[in-house]
């Protein structure tokens, strides 16, 4: 099984080095595979009325439908166009009806397909404007490595920069922007309504708190701010009431706990307004013990 997954991704990696008429200069160097979730495939779903799930078992990617196209937020690592593509077929919708492009951030993992994305459908492609460096540098401009790190993806060029309470609008839906800084300088999430059954639905698709390794929550050189960056994304998620909430990650929204393949739609299913409130306070308690565990470090090298 491993050795069969080792070979399709030796595979996969050798087709995008192999030249695309469309995309002539690929000098970015891609990242291995650290985690098999990221590339196993998983069938697309129904979340809440016009928001759907089309990424792999962790990688979560949307897609929203409107009446003047649709929306994408997020792609998987590189190589994850053509999977992406089939579970969007796979529901009935059209690839090339997605008219504009979000992330919830730039790292490799959620941004990786979005240059060859574009290029496909035509689709705008919209990105925080704090996080427009990590994506128009493929992945370099991480502040992480104060230096840049060498692009690890295909760069994209972001059409239209967004900010806090930006309003993203594609025929009757309607984004608001969330600025949600820490994980990256420009991390966001978005809320809109969806309806269904003659109901409202509070939606929001969060990018978590979450912290990586390497990370030092009390100082990083390239990211000032990055301690009350933190505490005021999580206090800001802390305040929010959404009905049903997804995130970056199928991991971080439980999705394989509410779900199995095969399942009935029911826009009940991802109603969940105390989990998410379990969930903020999870990340909160992980940020607060390494923020403690920073400081007695450094008392501790003085
Ligand atoms: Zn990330």
């Amino acid at each position: 099984m491993r050795r069969k997954l080792g070979i399709a991704v030796a595979l996969t990696a050798l087709f995008a080095i192999s030249p695309l008429p469309s995309a002539a200069q690929q000098t970015y160097k891609q990242l291995p595979v650290s985690n098999e979730a990221y590339v196993k495939p998983f069938p697309p779903l129904r979340i809440i009325g016009n928001l759907y799930y089309v990424g792999t078992y962790d990688l979560a990617v949307y897609l929203i439908t409107t009446s003047a196209g649709n929306i994408l937020i997020n792609t998987g690592i590189n190589n994850s166009v053509a999977p992406i593509r089939a579970n969007i077929e796979a529901l009935g919708f059209k690839f090339s009806d997605i008219k504009i492009l979000l992330g919830t951030h730039g790292h490799w993992d959620h941004v990786a397909g979005m240059a060859e994305i574009k290029r496909l459908t035509g689709a705008k492609m919209m990105m925080h404007e704090d996080d427009t460096p990590l994506v128009e540098s493929g992945g370099s401009m991480d502040y992480r490595y104060p230096n840049g790190r060498g692009p690890i993806f295909e760069p994209v060029k972001v059409d239209q920069r967004l900010k806090e309470g930006d309003k993203v609008k594609l025929g009757d839906v309607e984004l608001t922007v969330l600025h949600h800084p820490g994980h990256t300088k420009g991390s966001t999430s978005f809320t809109y309504t969806a309806k269904d059954g003659g109901r409202d639905y509070k939606v929001l698709i969060v990018n978590m708190g979450s912290i990586n390794p390497g990370v030092m929550v009390t100082g990083m050189p390239a990211f000032p701010g990055i301690t009350e960056a933190y505490a005021t994304t999580l206090k800001r998620q802390k305040e929010l009431r959404p009905d049903v909430w997804v995130s970056s990650h199928a991991g971080h929204f439980n999705l394989h706990q509410k779900y199995q393949p095969g399942d009935k739609y029911d826009p009940k299913r991802f109603v969940d307004p105390d989990g998410f409130q379990a969930k903020i306070q999870f990340y909160e308690k992980l940020y607060n013990a390494q923020v403690e565990r920073e400081r007695q470090e450094k008392s501790k090298s003085y």
